[in-house]
């Protein structure tokens, strides 16, 4: 795991991932932080912190863009975890299971994602 010069930026936008604890859309931070910072500020701080694997990026409903703190899992190449999207409310997570990419002949798999949809805890009970 890399390291992120802790400039004040890269703490606040850090701390409301903590604050949370579910992933966050690109919009919301720049939305959050249109007063601290540009547009392209958030974006690089979120990349930096994605190469620094203290977050990880996935692609939710509507090409969103979504951020979330990597604590869950082994993130070796071959095993990745999916993403669940609620289709009632939206609430969006990072599921705590892990599967493996398939690996095939010929081919350098360098990165997958699997989205799941559906009803969370809270809406189907
Ligand atoms: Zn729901
Ligand atoms: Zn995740």
């Amino acid at each position: 795991m890399g390291m992120v010069r802790q400039t004040k930026s890269v703490k606040s936008i850090l701390k409301v991932f903590e604050a949370r604890n579910t992933p966050i859309s690109a919009v919301e931070l720049i939305e959050l932080f249109s007063n601290q910072m540009n547009k392209s500020t958030v974006y690089r701080i979120l990349e930096r912190l994605q190469e620094a694997s203290t977050l990880h990026s996935f692609i939710g409903k509507d090409g969103v863009k979504w951020y979330a703190v990597c604590h869950c899992l082994d993130s070796s190449n071959h095993q990745i975890h999916p993403h669940f999207q609620c289709n009632n409310c939206g609430k969006i997570e990072c599921l705590p299971i892990n599967i493996s990419v398939p690996q095939v002949a010929k081919y350098n798999i360098e990165s997958a994602s699997l989205l799941l949809s559906g009803k969370c805890t809270n809406c189907t009970s």
